[in-house]
């Protein structure tokens, strides 16, 4: 039975009733309404809805709102007409209440003649109603600029909300993106996988999940895109299932640092060169970057990185606007040759890469020359698939290395100095903590809204006794790898501790200061790591707020679980999370939402610099959206880079409260940041 006829049936069993006593005492909202319009009863219910007491021989159609009395003149006289029960909804006033939404059941009130009307006053209800829609509007606004879709969907599985940038992502506007459409826009090759794990979300309390799967986007081209779930049906204001979904079509095709394809595009691109039949000759190069594992070892990732990055220019530079050029691993990339006259074209091709990397790259302040191993297969083998294809080329460049080849001995070479390179700087970084040749340099954190410093991040160096002061990137990965990271970070986390101590009792302007020590992941999968850090707080009389730890997205994404624990642990007690360089890790901010996290500081590569995302004509959106979504998740934003004062005032429009970056000072001995906080 729907609401409507109960309400009917309901009013119809008190009509009898109630004409039989003719009682005004009733205590339901009852009022009778003759045939010519008058009422000539009411329940003092009824007399309390309307705030009146005058109801008795006034006209029932008075009651009602201009827009409405048509249609509730037009049910009164159907149901005298009829003989048969109606239901209204019409719009009325109070005197001190204002506008009332209310609804009636009406029936015929027999040998009385008129009618017999059940009034109840729907008010809150409309106006919660008008409020749910009021927040899905103003949520969708939110999220509009967000990365995510975010999708909320109930215990019924249908959509109870759909997030604002829906139709920039999928293509779909909100109110379109039904369960249904969903689920047929999903590759059909993929949609049983997908739904299978939404399927063991849903029925796991608390889960979570990622999946990545092709979607159809409303125009009909396919997206490859991420979708994480959260199972919260156990927490009443979800009381559901949260999908967050982005397109990571990018990410999955192509290489993040250098720009170029990767092996899945690259093996697509080479599939339908096998396919088509007016493909010609073409050759598969695989080429290995033999300094590439050097320049990691001893420069650090990010050297690694820009060597890559200029090696792909260079190639690009010799590649023919028909090839493709990709890189398909860490040190490696595969040039696709097309339309080669004959087989032994491919030889000048070589030998023109071989050359690309004799002449001397740039890596930050350090000059590097490489060589390269290459392999090769060629279509005329008539390879059945893309995959056999570049399976062959790479087989082809293991047996180069193995042939005894120049390079090969390049290669073997470099691995000994590269080891004994480490060897001494672990042994000279054993004695650099003994000789107290490491220190920290303080650079300022200051709050956007009046440019006053807040406190500083403690950041290491190394003053080495004939190399001169060295910058963290030069000796933390070897650090890190021999895991003297722990030793070194005991001493950092001290001597900041101490630091700051003197500071907020010597400076009465260094009261409310504070400082931030980087963690490397290693240190939180320690023994007894939160413990020792709070001792430390505790021996240096420090409140736990005054000292924020910083961890890399990346660091996180390594060791979740236990990361998350010790975190957890920490800012239990009181200390500060803070997400280093966020947005370097292409991981979205609504999954490290995971980890307890206080303050998320967005990695410089998004503010400053040639090519900062900030500049880009797509990138301030990005970076809105996730200032937006930190806000809304009630974290504290830090930029960090911060050049210019035209950066300092984008991202403080835009909602950033603190900021980071030679605008506001490098970093600095603890004596100039001492005169710093007394200015302050
Ligand atoms: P980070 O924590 O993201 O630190 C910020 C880095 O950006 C610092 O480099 C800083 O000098 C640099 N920087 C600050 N403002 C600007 C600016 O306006 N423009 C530019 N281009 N750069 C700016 P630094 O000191 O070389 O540190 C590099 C990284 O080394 C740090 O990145 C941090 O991840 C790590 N690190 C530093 N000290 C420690 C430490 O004590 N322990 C651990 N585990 N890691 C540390
Ligand atoms: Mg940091
Ligand atoms: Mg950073």
């Amino acid at each position: 039975m729907t609401g409507e006829d109960e309400g009917i049936r309901r009013t119809a069993e008190l009509a009898g009733a109630w004409l039989a006593s003719m009682s005004k005492h009733s205590s339901e909202p009852l009022c009778h309404v003759r045939s010519n319009g008058l009422i000539s009863y009411s329940t003092k219910k009824v007399q309390e809805i309307f705030g009146r007491t005058d109801l008795h021989g006034s006209h029932f159609l008075d009651l009602v709102d201009d827009a409405d009395r048509e249609d509730a003149a037009h049910l009164l006289s159907l149901v005298q007409g009829s003989q048969r029960e109606g239901q209204l909804e019409f719009r009325g006033a109070h005197p001190a209440h204002g506008r009332l939404h209310l609804k009636a059941g009406v029936v015929p009130a027999g040998p009385e003649g008129g009618v017999l009307l059940r009034i109840e006053d729907v008010t809150q209800q409309h106006r919660d109603v008008d409020k749910l829609k009021g927040m899905v509007r103003w949520f969708r606004a939110l999220t509009r600029n967000s990365g995510d879709v975010i999708v909320v969907v109930g215990e019924d599985l249908g959509h109870r909300f759909v997030s604002g940038g829906c139709e920039d992502i999928l293509g779909y506007a909100p109110d379109e993106l039904t369960r249904q459409v969903f689920r047929d826009a999903i590759h059909p090759a993929d949609r049983m996988r997908v739904l299978l794990e939404f399927e063991a979300a849903r029925q796991d309390v608390g889960a979570t999940c990622e999946v990545i799967y092709r979607f159809k986007h409303k125009s009909g081209s396919w997206l490859h895109v991420e979708t994480h779930v959260v199972n919260r049906t156990n927490d009443p204001d979800v009381n559901g299932l949260i999908f967050y979904t982005r397109d990571v079509t990018d990410r999955t095709i192509r290489d993040p640092t250098t720009g170029l394809p990767n092996r899945t595009l690259l093996l697509d691109r080479l599939q339908q060169v096998l396919v088509a039949e007016d493909s010609g000759q073409f050759g598969v190069i695989v080429l290995q970057v033999d300094r590439y594992s050097f320049v990691r070892g001893t420069l650090g990732g990010d050297a690694a990185d820009l060597l890559m990055k200029a090696f792909a220019k260079r190639l690009l530079g010799v590649a023919a606007a028909s090839w493709t050029v990709a890189r398909t691993g860490d040190n490696e990339f595969t040039v696709l040759a097309m339309g080669l006259p004959d087989a032994g074209a491919i030889r000048p091709v070589a030998e023109g890469i071989g050359k690309l990397a004799t002449k001397r790259f740039k890596v930050g302040t350090d000059q590097v020359v490489s060589t390269v191993t290459m392999g090769i297969a060629l279509s005329a083998r008539n390879y059945p698939g893309a995959v056999e294809m570049l399976r062959d080329a790479q087989t082809a460049l293991v047996k180069a290395q193995e042939k005894g080849s120049s390079s090969r001995q390049v290669a073997s070479s470099e691995v000994i100095s590269r080891h004994a390179d480490k060897v001494r700087v672990e042994t000279e970084l054993h004695r650099a903590i003994a000789n107290e040749e490491l220190r920290l340099a303080f650079q300022p954190i200051v709050s956007l809204s009046e440019a006053r410093i807040e406190g500083f991040e403690a950041l290491i160096r190394w003053k080495h006794p004939t190399a001169g002061m060295l910058a963290p990137g030069a000796f933390l990965p070897v650090a890190e790898e021999s895991g003297l990271i722990s030793a070194i970070g005991d001493w950092v986390l001290a001597r900041s501790c101490a630091r700051l101590a003197r500071w907020r009792d010597t400076i009465p302007q260094a009261k409310d200061l504070t400082i931030s020590v980087n963690l490397s992941v290693k240190q939180l999968t320690e023994q007894d790591f939160a413990g020792r850090v709070l001792r430390t707080m505790e021996q240096n009389k420090l409140p736990l707020s005054s000292i924020k730890l910083e961890l890399t997205e990346t660091a996180l994404l390594e060791r979740p679980e236990a990361a998350a624990a010790v975190l957890e642990e920490l800012q239990s007690a009181g200390m500060t999370i803070v997400l280093d360089d966020f947005g370097t890790g292409y991981c979205s901010l609504a999954y490290l939402t995971r980890f307890p996290i206080d303050v998320l500081k967005i990695d410089r590569q998004f503010v400053s610099g040639s090519d900062a995302v900030l500049t880009s004509p797509r990138g301030k959106p990005l970076v809105r959206a996730i200032l937006d979504l930190a806000t809304s998740l009630g974290l504290t934003v830090v930029a960090e880079g911060i050049e210019t004062q035209e950066q300092a005032d984008v991202m403080r429009s835009m909602g950033c409260q603190q900021g980071q970056g030679w605008l506001f000072g490098r970093p600095v001995g603890p004596r100039v940041a001492r005169d710093l906080i007394i200015a302050r």
